[in-house]
């Protein structure tokens, strides 16, 4: 038996490896690079705990695994106590003394893992601690988990990831293993890149969680609709709402409270103390229903999550991604529920927009929004979609809301048409632009002071949408905004000052303008549910 499997066994307990853990094993212990890309529960943390301690017995010292998360660090070290392996963490939340006695086993050769913060771990002392047992052939390997946060295109750019790079030159024959649960191609290449792992082998598990349940609605009354996500589906269950907003959390966290439901508040403006608690009690106690902002969840492992709720949308891809991936870890059934309206589209580009970034930064930024857009507004199978993001070929899933309730879809481009030839002759019109109620007054044909007095019902287009519902036309305007067809463009009002945001045509209008693209539109998520009713769903 090899003495990967026997630790395995032996150490861990486990009869055989997961997946791709046995080549990325071999790979490390072999003193090879690897890039392990494997969803959340896959069983990353063998995948470098079992060659630091197989290196160990070989007599090659001491891992070192870089982890941003101190709750993390602290679960993994007492799980490797329980399993009889030697291991230590050095983080802000040691004593001097502590940190001192952590050292002082580093140096001894006492331990087989050592978990550090990046921070910590390129602080010139501590390089100098390692620099003296590389010296002795006494540093194993490196393992930095969370790997995407390398990447100022991953969800979670932390900046001290970025000194890592120093591993590469300063330990050159060290191995060492970076590891993500989620990275698109652009992530991955950067991750590459910034960290030279060239030379790495790449090891690229499913992205798939077939037993998460994807659905996508329209939002209405979020607050309400979540209510009744809830209690319909999920009475009595553990989950994560998830937030934009610290305000957010805390109206939600109250509306849930006021409705029964045991709900908590999280985000980073609390006291350490009272999220310390509202995560434990989270972690221990059943069916607590934490509302947080993105502060909360990485590294949280609790397995029996059974929903994830997003009211407002993520950033993108990778972010929705990561935040559902919390959901159902232990394989049972969970759901990931998102609500998204025309506001959200808007926020997130205004975000992007007022952001300092420069402006090819920013057009990353924006090309993965549009990404989620479409996720967001798709007809056909979500999961198809979501995994065709990370690179993946796969078949309707029959587990979303898309495939278990196909929407019925409208042909939009005439719709779509006129009303980007209103958003144009208004324009043309007047000097001014209109916000999105107004041209859909104007479509629609409505008598509106505003109407009246710029002259709009004189617009040749007035009235021309009369035949669409404004829920329909929202949802046209969603879509064109969503591919690009149509713009947003930021107007500073000449009374006020305040900045808003107006539509706007852009390269992309013509074509639907010619008629050459079709626009396909989910039916309205009322008629939908009206109809799932009828079938007694
Ligand atoms: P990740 O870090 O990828 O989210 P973990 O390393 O926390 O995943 O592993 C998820 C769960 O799967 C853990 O409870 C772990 O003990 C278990 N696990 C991992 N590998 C195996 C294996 N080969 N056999 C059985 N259980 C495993
Ligand atoms: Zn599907």
């Amino acid at each position: 038996m090899s003495a990967a499997l026997s630790t395995l066994q032996n150490v861990f307990g486990y009869a055989s490896f997961r997946g791709p853990q046995a080549a990325i094993v071999d790979q490390v212990v072999a003193g090879g690079d690897a890039l392990v890309l494997m969803p959340t529960g896959g069983g990353k943390s063998l995948c470098y705990q079992v060659p630091a301690i197989v290196r160990q017995q070989a007599g090659q010292g001491v891992a070192i695994v870089v982890s941003p998360l101190i709750a993390l660090m602290h679960d993994q070290v007492g799980a490797l106590h329980e399993a009889g392996v030697s291991a230590a963490f050095l983080n802000s939340s040691l004593s001097y003394d502590e940190a001192q006695q952590v050292e002082w086993q580093l140096q001894s050769g006492q331990l087989t893992l050592l978990y550090a913060a990046p921070e910590r771990l390129v602080t010139p002392r501590f390089l100098g601690l390692l620099d003296d047992l590389h010296a002795q052939g006494q540093l194993s390997l490196f393992a930095i988990d969370e790997a995407h946060c390398v990447s100022q295109w991953g969800h979670d750019f932390r900046p001290e990831y970025r000194a890592l790079s120093v591993l590469h030159e300063r330990y050159a024959g060290v191995p060492r293993i970076a590891l993500t649960a989620t990275a698109d191609a652009l992530t991955r290449a950067d991750i590459v890149e910034r960290l030279h792992l060239e030379q790495a082998q790449q090891f690229v598990s499913s992205f798939d969680r077939p037993n998460i349940r994807y659905t996508i609605v329209e939002k209405k009354d979020v607050t309400q609709q979540l209510l009744r996500f809830i209690q319909n589906e999920h009475a009595d269950e553990a989950g994560v709402v998830y937030c934009q907003s610290r305000r957010r959390v805390e109206e939600i966290a109250q509306t849930l409270q006021q409705a029964g439901i045991n709900a908590l508040p999280y985000h980073a403006g609390f006291p350490s103390e009272v999220r310390q608690q509202h995560q434990d009690r989270f972690l221990r106690e059943e069916g607590i229903v934490m509302v947080a902002t993105i502060a909360f969840g990485m590294g949280i492992d609790k397995p029996d999550v059974r929903f994830v709720a997003h009211v407002d949308m993520p950033k993108n891809i990778e972010g929705y991604y990561q935040e559902t991936g919390r959901a159902g870890r232990d394989g049972l059934p969970a759901h990931a529920w998102m609500a998204y309206g025309l506001s959200d589209v808007v926020n997130q580009r205004r975000m992007i927009d007022e952001g300092g970034a420069e402006e090819e930064f920013k057009a990353v930024l924006r090309s993965k929004l549009d990404a989620l857009l479409s996720l967001a507004e798709a007809t056909d199978c979500r999961r198809v979609r979501l995994l065709q993001y990370f690179g993946e070929t796969s078949s309707p899933c029959g587990n979303c809301d898309n495939c278990l309730h196909p929407p019925t879809v409208w042909d939009g481009t005439d719709a779509a048409r006129k009303l980007l030839s209103t958003i144009y002759r208004v324009h043309e019109m007047s000097a001014l632009t209109f916000g999105a109620g107004h041209i859909m007054d104007v479509l629609r044909g409505k008598d509106t002071d505003k109407v009246r007095q710029f002259l709009h019902d004189k617009v040749s287009t007035f009235g021309i949408g009369k035949g669409y519902s404004e829920t329909q036309l929202r949802g046209v305007m969603r879509q064109l905004l969503a591919t690009g067809a149509l713009g947003l463009h930021k107007v500073t009002s000449e009374n006020s000052g305040h900045v808003f945001d107006t539509l706007c045509l852009t390269s992309g209008s013509r074509d639907v303008l010619r008629g050459e693209v079709q626009v396909q539109l989910r039916e309205t998520v009322a008629a939908a549910r009206s109809r799932s009713t009828k079938r007694g769903v």
